[in-house]
């Protein structure tokens, strides 16, 4: 998306790659040899549908190789092109070494309106899709393994999963070749929420230090704070829904494609998802707050957090200057312009990045990932030597008090919870929150301990370019 003639999202991302290895000692050939996208495969393929044959065309990009396999999300929509994916894989670059997922970037989409076709079509059409790229090794468990993006899901994932077993009848780590399957088809729990989870995740750890909080001219928790979610996908309404049910925020406006619902009163996210399913996606005719036609000005309106949740460019040089929120936490992927950046920035506000603020999506897949690749329940055998741990500790404890004389009783519901609290989803879940908390502790050492560097996004940006920069040193190129 071209705006206000600012510069395209790829070359937006490569300025902010810029501005920070402007702070840091790297050779220039390296730094450009990081910073560009090693390749980009262009597919026009023809599905027969409704009688004639239709002709797509989809891309996958690899932006960086320094680890392998190389990750990162197929999304289906109309302004899908090469700008964007090169873009996109870019970023998943930075965002696995942020979060020391073990990964290069890559992306891929496909030129398609999802919405416009049934489901059997979009099976033909996915399956073609991924045959198109399972045969140049575009997916594969050991070089390339996407993931869900904008306009795919689980089913999306779990037919590439079935087309891929079809043509490698023998590879016995086949379903690691996509993340995001369904639970029941090699999926891991906790896969659909993990982006928001982790936008949950983040706000929490940011909100756990008074200083950056004093940054964005914020104090106390998440309780009762309030904040604007543009988009109601798969990572905006999870990570509403959470920070609304389990930390007390308060929802006051949602913005989709037909406009905005505003409620101070807080908004009922899942009252209003179900309204959606039901309307074509659209929050028109919902029956509580007030629905408002311009949704962009609602991005304008006065909250404490706002958080970008659908695509990039949303925040540009036209309406920066505008933005009322001191803290925005980038959902999305590039949401924010370069221009609009260093609007907001010399406002003074503080953005929590998209490398960072999404990447719990990512880090989920990793873990469905070694899952697959292990051939084990994930946390199996974890579990197993907590369970032993744990039972030797209550027996301990027991005879402890009978020997001693303590009169000490254990209440059942301490030895249930006590013996059975790990299993996948709170695994998952632990393990993205830690995975959170630490890549914050990375960038935050940065964004205080250097006198050069002012904000999180160049922070984020000297962490991951540090990490890729080392393994290219350490292995060659
Ligand atoms: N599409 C998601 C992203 O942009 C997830 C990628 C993945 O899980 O590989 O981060």
């Amino acid at each position: 998306m071209q705006l206000h003639n600012e510069p395209s999202f790829r070359e937006s991302v490569d300025l902010m790659f810029k501005r920070a290895t402007a702070l840091m000692d790297l050779s220039p050939g390296l730094e450009e040899k990081i910073r560009v996208c090693n390749s980009t495969y262009t597919v026009r393929f023809g599905v027969r549908l409704r009688g004639k044959i239709e002709t797509f065309t989809g891309y996958r990009s690899v932006h960086s190789e320094h680890m392998e396999p190389v990750k990162g999300g197929i999304r289906y929509a109309m302004g899908v092109n090469q700008d964007e994916v090169e873009a996109l894989a870019a970023l998943m670059t930075y965002k696995c070494a942020l979060v020391e997922t073990p990964f290069g970037g890559s992306k891929g989409g496909l030129c398609i309106d999802p919405r416009a076709w049934d489901e059997h079509e979009l099976e033909q059409i996915t399956r073609r899709f991924a045959y198109e790229l399972i045969k140049r090794d575009l997916i594969h468990p050991a070089q390339n393994v996407p993931a869900p993006d904008m306009g795919t899901g689980e089913r999306e994932m779990a037919w590439i999963a079935d087309q891929y077993a079809r043509m490698n009848t023998t590879d016995i780590n086949a379903k690691a070749c996509v993340t995001g399957k369904p639970p029941h088809a090699g999926g891991i729990q906790g896969r659909v929420e993990a982006t928001g989870r982790g936008v949950q995740y983040a706000l929490r750890e940011f909100f756990r230090h008074k200083d950056d909080k004093a940054a964005a001219g914020l104090s106390g928790d998440l309780d009762g704070k309030r904040i604007v979610v543009q988009g109601l996908g798969n990572v905006g309404y999870h990570a509403a829904k959470f920070l609304a049910a389990e930390d007390g925020a308060k929802i006051i406006a949602v913005i989709e494609r037909d406009g905005a619902i505003v409620d101070e009163n807080g908004i009922d996210i899942d009252a209003l998802r179900q309204h959606m399913n039901g309307h074509q996606g659209m929050l028109a005719g919902y029956p509580h707050g007030t629905h408002v036609a311009d949704g962009a000005s609602i991005l304008e309106l006065d909250c404490d957090i706002l958080i970008p949740a659908a695509m990039e460019g949303v925040i540009h040089k036209g309406n920066a200057a505008r933005i009322k929120a001191p803290l925005i936490i980038e959902a999305a992927n590039g949401p924010i312009t370069f221009g609009a950046d260093e609007i907001l920035r010399e406002k003074g506000v503080v953005i929590i990045p998209d490398m960072y603020a999404n990447a719990g999506g990512v880090t989920v897949s990793y873990f469905e990932w070694v899952k697959n690749l292990s051939h084990i329940r994930f946390g199996r055998m974890q579990r197993r030597a907590e369970e032993a741990r744990s039972r030797l500790l209550v027996e301990e404890l027991e005879r402890l008090s009978s020997d001693k004389g303590l009169g000490w009783t254990l209440t059942e519901d301490f030895k249930d919870r006590f013996l059975t609290g790990s299993d996948e989803l709170a695994l998952v879940r632990s393990g993205l929150d830690d995975t959170m908390r630490t890549a914050y502790q990375s960038m935050r050492e940065i964004w205080h301990g250097r006198s050069d560097v002012q904000d999180l996004r160049v922070a984020a940006y000297i962490v991951a370019i540090s990490r890729v920069a080392q393994t290219y040193r350490s292995k060659g190129l």
